[in-house]
């Protein structure tokens, strides 16, 4: 089961552009002498991310901001648990061996496991943090052994046994996730929602429990936030609550900052909407949670807004389970106007769409849209992150309440700041298409990600008696590809130029040939050879590109092309182009609005899931050359209280300069409530 609309969406098309040269280099340092980008490591890239405006806030809004961003870095161990069920206790042996005096640096054992904990560190867990397969460990297990046994833990022989096999063994808890059609999705994933239960249990478990809730319209978001566990043969929930069970100190420490944060609040409601969200960590009620949502939802004045919770169901196979993540912001009060200016014409959009009329929203309610300037990240959005967010996730409430989108303005920023050339003149057919993307993309791509989250995902409706749960787990590939289609069709109408967010008539082209070049080609630079696309967001724009290149073939509007033996791909007819973007829209909103499982299968699995072998291969080598990183994270600031010899307030600085490894050694130790 998978909700109707997932939170944050990774809206990584730009992302993927944004791809810099192979060591920071200068041209990603700005005027003010600032550099976006740090260390690099196996396939990632750490930027960082300017906090811009922060100095001009009031001495109230910055301690706000401080208190929340402690309770954004006290929830970190939360995910590493939830992400395996050995993450913490193997983080924590690979830390002692990483800080120990004694050990040999420059053993080559060493070398390996410096990088396996730099991606534990950034996945969260020993899996990859976008694909979920394990990571190989590039040190042998003997050594570790011996390292571990110069160490004084008290570790057991069949724990540490067991800690090899989750390491050392490719076979064993081999994918975090696994989406796999035909194979029990909850005994083949390595994540830690559940405990000795099969898929059927759960999906009967939680099936029941949703049809046994009174209130059918209202129906809470069932199991969000607790294990389920087999205890004597039966199924149990253990939720997650302050100060006992799983997580419980942590929720703990968490409660305790967001209630110092209270006292500097910008407004009344926004007190209400600490003390839901407080109360709804004690006790762990998901109708509180729902209350808290719509007080979220209606606080839209605060310039500093946050979210802190069990929120991505990216992590449960069944969709269910959500991860703990947080993110603290203030608004970019001059971008916004872009897309305060989507938002108000909301209803215009959805009339004018290319969807069947009885699947559209007679009444497009409460789309708040802003654009924000990131100040934390926490849990599941940290290193790796999210540029747009569209929350909350339970169906009755954005319908009936509406839903927050923004964009984060300061950290697709730093990505275009950190952006080189490479990609652009290794992949990009000709000279025509690169002055369009060097003069256009940024901004298009901007925009489409606003259409993406301000309208895409609020668009449309549910048909009576349609359950959206029913696309199962095709629902998050065709709900990206929904409002991925939606900002693709109307990036390209008069209508954008007419409202000053688009400057001419040719700008949508650079965005529609970035969009297709990386759904056909060049996202698979973030595929393993001989592996198929898994993620959602990738799937979404496979399917979009290939679905548009085979029914355009016959006219030749997409072609793929051959030029001194390499691939590329050619749009000769952006117009009609986007003629299929507008019938591909109609036709996933269909799938949506009827909840039809076979014709979303049949989409996904035809045209999202598999990958040419031959072009793969191509395109991992070309793009190899270019030795350039394919995921990016950031390294957060750290933000330097300053008191008086009363102990108050009186300034809170801002500093860039903790470093990578630096700062995770810190996080563990200093957010560390006992696991
Ligand atoms: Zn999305």
């Amino acid at each position: 089961m998978f909700r109707n609309f997932m939170g944050f969406c990774i809206l990584a098309s730009s992302v993927l552009f944004s791809c810099q040269n192979g060591n920071g280099t200068s041209d990603s340092i700005d005027d003010d002498g600032f550099e976006y980008t740090d260390e690099r490591f196996a396939d990632l890239q750490m930027l960082r991310y300017k906090v811009e405006g922060f100095e001009n806030l009031t001495l109230k809004q910055k301690t706000f901001i401080y208190y929340l961003s402690e309770a954004a870095l006290w929830g970190r161990d939360i995910l590493f648990d939830q992400n395996g069920r050995y993450n913490l206790q193997i983080r924590d042996l690979l830390e002692l061996i990483y800080t120990d005096e004694g050990v040999d640096r420059d053993d080559e054992n060493f070398k390996g496991m410096e990088v396996y904990l730099k991606r534990v560190w950034f996945s969260n867990g020993i899996h990859h943090h976008y694909g979920c397969e394990k990571f190989v460990p590039q040190f042998s297990e003997e050594w570790f052994r011996q390292q571990v046994s110069k160490l004084n833990t008290d570790i057991a022989d069949g724990e540490m046994n067991t800690i090899c096999k989750v390491i050392f063994d490719p076979e064993y808890m081999a994918k975090r996730v696994n989406l796999a059609e035909g194979e029990d999705l909850l005994l083949t994933s390595a994540m830690n929602y559940y405990d000795g239960v099969s898929q059927e249990e759960a999906e009967n478990f939680y099936g029941e429990m949703k049809s046994n809730y009174a209130d059918k319209n209202h129906p809470v978001m069932f199991g969000m936030n607790s294990t389920l566990v087999k205890e004597n043969g039966s199924l149990v929930e253990k939720k997650w609550v302050v100060g006992k069970g799983k997580y419980g100190q942590y929720l703990q420490k968490i409660v305790e900052y967001l209630l110092k944060a209270r006292e500097y609040a910008e407004d009344e409601k926004q007190k209400v909407v600490i003390d839901k969200l407080v109360d709804y960590y004690r006790t762990g009620d998901l109708k509180t949670f729902d209350e808290y949502s719509i007080a979220w939802l209606d606080n839209t004045e605060p310039l500093v807004d946050f979210v802190n919770g069990f929120i991505e169901c990216y992590g449960d196979p069944l969709g269910l389970k959500c991860s703990w993540e947080s993110i603290v912001n203030f608004k970019d009060v001059e971008a916004t106007k872009r897309t305060e200016t989507l938002s108000k014409n909301a209803q215009w959009f959805e009339d004018n769409s290319p969807v069947e009329p009885q699947f559209k929203k007679e009444n497009v309610k409460g789309i708040s849209a802003k654009v924000i300037t990131a100040a934390i990240l926490g849990g599941d959005l940290y290193p790796s992150t999210a540029i747009g967010i569209n929350l909350p996730n339970s169906d009755w409430v954005r319908k009936e309440h509406g839903s927050k989108s923004v964009t984060i303005g300061n950290l697709t920023d730093a990505y275009n700041k950190a952006a080189g050339s490479g990609m652009r003149n290794e992949f990009v057919y000709s000279q025509t298409e690169i002055d369009l993307l060097d003069k256009y993309a940024d901004l298009t791509d901007d925009i489409h990600t606003d259409l993406h989250e301000c309208l895409g995902h609020g668009s449309g409706k549910l048909m009576p008696g349609a359950d959206a749960d029913s696309l199962k787990n095709y629902g998050s590939t065709i709900e990206e590809t929904r409002a991925d289609l939606f900002g693709l069709y109307y990036v390209a109408d008069k209508k954008m130029t007419e409202l000053g967010l688009i400057p001419d008539t040719e700008a949508y082209k650079a965005q529609y040939y970035s969009y297709m070049m990386n759904g056909l080609m060049t996202q698979l630079v973030r595929i393993q050879p001989g592996n198929n696309i898994e993620e959602a967001h990738m799937r979404n724009r496979a399917l979009i590109a290939h679905w548009c290149y085979e029914k355009g073939k016959a006219d030749k509007v997409v072609e793929m092309v051959k030029k001194d033996g390499k691939t590329y791909v050619k749009i000769n007819d952006y117009d009609a182009l986007r003629g299929l973007f507008g019938e591909l829209l109609a036709k996933i909103q269909r799938i949506k609005s009827t909840a039809d499982f076979a014709g979303a299968k049949e989409l996904v699995e035809n045209y999202a899931v598999k990958v040419d072998p031959v072009l793969h291969k191509e395109v991992l080598s070309r793009y190899e050359k270019l030795n350039i990183a394919p995921y990016k994270g950031f390294i957060n600031p750290r933000y330097v209280v300053e008191k008086d010899k009363n102990g108050n307030i009186t300034d809170v600085k801002i500093d860039y300069t903790e470093g990578y490894a630096e700062q995770m050694l810190r996080y563990s130790k200093e957010y560390n409530a006992g696991h």
